[in-house]
């Protein structure tokens, strides 16, 4: 699934790809090649611009507007517009966070080097962005993103079991 994220959205859009969608997002694109973008590229617009999601649909674009406070519940609202229940999450599936480039699995051997020492101990898998080099591991902050992860689940299936009872 790729996305295209208005200028507002550069943090969900970075969760997004850590869940290895195609999100492309430039703060300085204007709305026209968002617009163009979606659809030239077949993306799902992603933006919290009533007008802008208004003109996206009137243009036949797949359009997500995203109103809610926390990219926690924007990622909610993605995953339920989208009807998909989001897959668990890790740099193994990951995109690049910072430039949506694809992850691969980079030796230790050749990288170590770059890496701070203290990772160096502790980590041994590690992921290389093709597109900007950026190196990846499951550090301590994975645990905060896996309760993320964790929150978005529930709620996705909090709602399933409720529209099941009615
Ligand atoms: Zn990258």
């Amino acid at each position: 699934m790729k996305f295209v994220a208005d200028g507002m959205l550069g943090s969900v859009a970075r969760k997004l790809r850590l869940y290895g969608m195609d999100v492309v997002y430039a703060p300085d694109f204007e709305d026209a090649r968002l617009l163009s973008g979606a659809i030239s590229e077949g993306r799902i617009l992603l933006t919290s611009d009533n007008d802008l999601h208004a003109q996206a649909l009137r243009h036949g674009a797949r359009s997500i507007l995203l109103t809610e406070e926390t990219d926690q519940d924007r990622l909610v609202s993605i995953f339920r517009s989208l009807g998909v229940k989001p897959s668990g999450i890790g740099p193994r599936s990951s995109r690049c966070t910072v430039c949506n480039g694809e992850l691969v699995r980079a030796s230790k051997l050749r990288i170590h080097e770059a890496l701070p020492p203290s990772v160096s101990q502790r980590h041994s898998v590690f992921y290389k962005c093709t597109s900007c080099g950026k190196l990846f591991w499951e550090g301590s902050h994975w645990r905060r993103i896996s309760l993320m992860s964790k929150y978005i689940r529930n709620k996705l299936s909090e709602e399933n079991a409720e529209r099941d009872l009615r």
